[in-house]
């Protein structure tokens, strides 16, 4: 295998894009080398610009959770493309996705589509403050809610990787309504309640992705779905990485937790740009131009996207593939800690459905604390030998894998394959 096309892109691509990348989560800054450019998908597999093919594990860090170019997505979209790629002014197809959306999280009556989950996250945060007319707002270390200035403190994976404690050029006025609290503990949630009485809500991921995967221990959501009404506080889910993965309604309706307000991202466009902020009305009519809330996009239900969102969450309600995720999430949680066992590698693996990923470290990971206990050399040395042996995986410790359910036996063997060559090579080091 060699990467002599994506180096030589790489090297130029220095030279107008900040450091050859537009997201800092493609830099391979944490495993060495250089990124890989890829030059096309289809269905499990992912192919760089040397011709390399892998099964990909990232699927743009979740969105393409049918795997690359479903036919029916593949269809739907060139239709739309044939009749204009943007007016300015409602489509049927807005009313469509908003239908399957609001269908789906039944503690939505209206949703407001925007253009990535950051978006979707800082209009959420937004509404919140509107409705409630308070300005703190609680978040948990480690939970990565885009980039937005008043979120972008103990932030996850992205900084987590380049060892960043915060963004710089993020001034102290726009977080000083920024509480931290830990994953998986009330009691630090409570603390903030003594202290402050002006706290609008609290916003989390239900299910921990962005420190790796973090699950919610026992009843932790709902009892802090329970606490925060005891309080007039709103429950903000982050649901971006985790709806219609987790579950067609998200990690709510696994874990029979509704939130107040509800953030998406990534699957909602399969692989277009389209973020949503929705809520029962009595919150939404808050937003312009119902309201005195101002939100607005130029793009904002961008036709072709619409297509993409109805056409890819059509197809994965008729396939209903959860079950299936699940069955293929345990055989490679198996895989990878009967491996890690056979070479005498410390492994924990966390995994939710269709989200996981090992950590290279005995400790159990409940919180970011505890996730950055891992061996990051570890993981770099496992991360390119999964390369080499055909898997594309994140290159950051902290970022979860993503199954489709295009997944095949063959691309199971393939991963299997993979991580023995993974941790043998990592019980060399
Ligand atoms: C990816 C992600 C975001 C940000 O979405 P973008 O589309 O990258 O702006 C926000 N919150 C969570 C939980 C995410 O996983």
């Amino acid at each position: 295998m060699n990467f002599k096309k994506s180096n030589k892109l790489y090297k130029k691509g220095l030279k107008h894009l900040v450091g050859a990348v537009n997201s800092p989560v493609r830099a391979f800054s944490s495993v060495g080398g250089n990124p890989l450019f890829i030059k096309k998908a289809k269905g499990t597999k992912i192919t760089d610009v040397d011709g390399n093919e892998y099964v990909d594990l990232v699927l743009s860090y979740g969105p393409m959770i049918l795997g690359h170019r479903h036919k029916k997505v593949q269809k739907a979209v060139e239709k739309a493309l044939k009749n204009g790629y943007s007016f300015g002014a409602s489509t049927e197809n807005e009313i469509k996705l908003a239908k399957i959306v609001c269908d789906a999280f039944p503690e939505m009556d209206k949703v407001r589509f925007v253009n990535s989950g950051t978006e979707a996250v800082l209009s959420g945060i937004r509404l919140a403050r509107a409705f409630t007319g308070k300005d703190k707002i609680i978040k948990f270390s480690g939970c990565y809610h885009g980039h937005q200035d008043a979120l972008l403190v103990a932030a996850g994976s992205g900084l987590a990787t380049l060892s960043l404690p915060g963004s710089k050029g993020v001034p102290e006025g726009a977080v000083k309504n920024t509480l931290i609290a830990e994953y998986n503990n009330l009691e630090s949630v409570k603390k903030h309640f003594a202290e402050h009485d002006d706290i609008a809500g609290v916003i989390i991921e239900p299910i921990g992705g962005n420190m790796g995967v973090v699950i919610p221990q026992d009843n932790f959501l709902k009892e802090l779905k329970d606490y925060l009404e005891t309080k007039g506080a709103l429950l903000i889910a982050d649901e971006v990485m985790t709806g219609f993965r987790s579950k067609f309604g998200g990690a709510q309706e696994l874990l029979g937790v509704t939130a107040d307000i509800t953030c998406l991202g990534k699957v909602i466009g399969g692989g277009f740009p389209v973020g949503a902020y929705g809520a029962r009305n009595e919150i939404m009519e808050n937003v312009a131009p119902l309201g005195g809330m101002y939100q607005a996009g130029t793009l904002s239900g961008n036709p072709i996207a619409m297509a993409g969102g109805i056409s890819t969450l059509t197809e994965l309600k008729k396939q209903n593939p959860y079950e299936k995720f699940e069955e293929i999430g345990a055989i490679i949680e198996v895989i990878l800690l009967e491996t890690a066992k056979k070479y005498n590698v410390d492994l924990t693996v966390n995994r939710f459905g269709s989200m996981l990923n090992p950590f290279f470290t005995k400790t159990k990971v409940t919180n970011f604390e505890e996730a950055q206990t891992s061996d990051t050399e570890k993981f770099a040395i496992f991360f390119w030998e999964m390369i080499k042996n055909g898997v594309f995986l994140p290159p950051s410790q902290f970022e979860a894998w993503f199954l489709s359910s295009a997944l095949k036996d063959k691309d199971i063997k393939v991963i299997a394959d993979a991580v023995e060559a993974g941790m043998l090579a990592v019980s060399k080091m």
